[in-house]
């Protein structure tokens, strides 16, 4: 194989210009270190009305797309991600000129989303068609790019494109592109049974259905999928695939989470050789919180979408989660930063108000999310699934000891406390209900009182950990290599 590769991502997501959760983060993170790594690799998301085209460069145009309909013009910008990487925006307003990338709130949908994304994956062939660049492979992230793969096996199988592959990322199988049967029109492919799915229209059975490659954020979560616990109705595609789909764990950017140079708790950085300023943000991040402002407590943390899927209502729900009697009856601390559910917003803020040794705050504030992971000293993820996670690696790096649930990435990153020597780098458990949760964090609070010595050699470990991009990278080289031998 050359060693440079032609790689376009496409993607819903990108940062900084378009982010509602980690895929965003992924995409970009992964095509820098792709080029440093030698890689020609090149991005394409949609123009938002929230990306200001008057800071993009306009480049040729217009661009006509063929869709099942007609053909749509549109035009196409230009920026460079970190001065690096080439990512290109798909302007048509009247699919993608609203506030919102998904829907108008966290909670909806916009009804034309079939539209608007498969009008992305059609416009990416267009795209390159224009710059006269063929990708060796299209790596494609999540359902909303979810359509290429199956014009690479169609439309797009001879011609311009009969060298480039398919590489399909999974983030997350609890959102798959569902649409009444009849939104295949758009397409414009005769042969309709590779995007069905019970009956409907589903972007992500088509993709799992249609790629050369499929990969997904943690070597556990690819296992699990395969099962009817954590596959959404597809794990019976998935276990026919499983020798095309690998798990890779996403990478951390240790530019913006290191305890060394974060500039979010300057001055009061700290580092795994002197501990002595983690002491002093846990004091700040207690007065910013009014709780009381002691080191003779344990102080656990939590960042998160307030969502189902985080194990919230086993933790919170009111007559049933165990955070009230956590509160109550174990001496600690809680800071809870989070947004989502409605139900779990108002009854964290009830709360608020009820339980002295508790404060939550219901928005999001990425300052908050640094000294939280930096003055607490554990760091609280009792997921139902977690595909790769990205808090407890930062929680690690920082010397915040985590509680997770065994799945999806937690499992693959973080090693359970062996009471006897004194090893590991968290506190982990399995069965997702409250009573398992108390239990768990009992045990942490516990060793914290008693183990001082485990906590500080587990602390030493979790902050020499190395979970940075470079592995990762290699092998997604690895990945679109094989991709390319399929399409050869
Ligand atoms: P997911 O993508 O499922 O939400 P991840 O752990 O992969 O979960 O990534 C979530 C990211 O969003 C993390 O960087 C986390 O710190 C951040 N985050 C989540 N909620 C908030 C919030 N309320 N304020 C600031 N950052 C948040």
């Amino acid at each position: 194989m050359s060693e440079s590769r032609k790689i376009l991502m496409v993607s819903s997501e990108a940062v900084p210009y378009a982010k509602t959760g980690g895929l965003a983060d992924m995409v970009s993170a992964l095509a820098l270190h792709l080029r440093e790594s030698g890689d020609d690799v090149r991005i394409v998301i949609p123009r938002y009305y929230s990306i200001d085209k008057s800071k993009l460069e306009k480049i040729n145009g217009p661009l006509g797309v063929p869709t099942g309909t007609d053909e749509k013009w549109t035009a196409v910008y230009k920026d460079m991600l970190k001065g690096k990487v080439p990512i290109y925006f798909i302007d048509y307003d009247q699919l993608y000129g609203r506030a919102g990338i998904y829907g108008p709130s966290g909670s909806e949908s916009f009804e034309d989303n079939a539209e608007r994304f498969n009008l992305l994956s059609r416009a990416s062939f267009q795209l390159c068609r224009m710059l006269g660049w063929y990708p060796d492979v299209m790596h494609c992230h999540d359902w909303s790019a979810g359509l290429i793969p199956i014009y690479l096996n169609t439309t797009e199988f001879a011609g311009d494109f009969s060298q480039t592959a398919s590489v399909f990322t999974i983030h997350n199988i609890g959102y798959q592109g569902v649409f009444p049967a009849e939104e295949t029109i758009h397409t414009g492919l005769v042969e309709t049974a590779a995007m069905l799915h019970k009956d409907n229209m589903n972007f992500l059975k088509c993709a799992i259905d249609q790629s050369h490659v499929i990969t997904t954020v943690s070597p556990t979560y690819a296992k699990e999928i395969q099962t009817e616990q954590y596959g959404e109705g597809l794990e019976h595609l998935l276990d026919y695939r499983k020798y095309d789909l690998y798990g890779i764990l996403n990478g951390v950017d240790y530019n913006d989470w290191n305890p060394e140079t974060d500039p979010f708790i300057a001055p009061d950085n700290y580092s795994k050789e002197d501990m002595a300023n983690k002491k002093k943000l846990k004091a700040l991040l207690q007065e910013e919180a009014g709780l009381e402002v002691t080191d003779k407590k344990p102080l656990i943390g939590i960042v998160s979408r307030l969502a189902d899927q985080k194990g919230f209502r086993e933790l919170c729900e009111p007559f049933y989660g165990c955070l009230a009697s956590l509160c109550r009856y174990i001496d600690l601390q809680f800071v809870i930063l989070g947004t989502g559910e409605k139900w779990c917003e108002e009854e964290l803020s009830r709360l608020n108000s009820t339980l002295p040794n508790l404060h939550a705050w219901t928005e999001f504030d990425n300052r908050k999310a640094h000294l939280i992971e930096a003055g607490s000293d554990f760091f609280l993820m009792p997921s139902r699934y977690e595909p790769c996670g990205l808090n407890q690696l930062y929680s690690l790096k920082y010397g915040t000891l985590p509680i997770v649930r065994m799945t999806g990435g937690l499992a693959d990153t973080v090693e359970n406390y062996n009471q006897q020597t004194g090893n590991g780098t968290g506190f982990t458990f399995y069965d997702l209900t409250p009573e398992a949760i108390y239990n768990v964090v009992g045990w942490a609070v516990w060793a914290w009182y008693n183990k001082k010595d485990h906590i500080e050699k587990m602390r030493q470990k979790a902050m020499s950990r190395d979970f940075s991009w470079n592995e990762p990278v290699k092998e997604y080289r690895k990945v679109y290599d094989i991709a390319m031998t399929k399409r050869r």
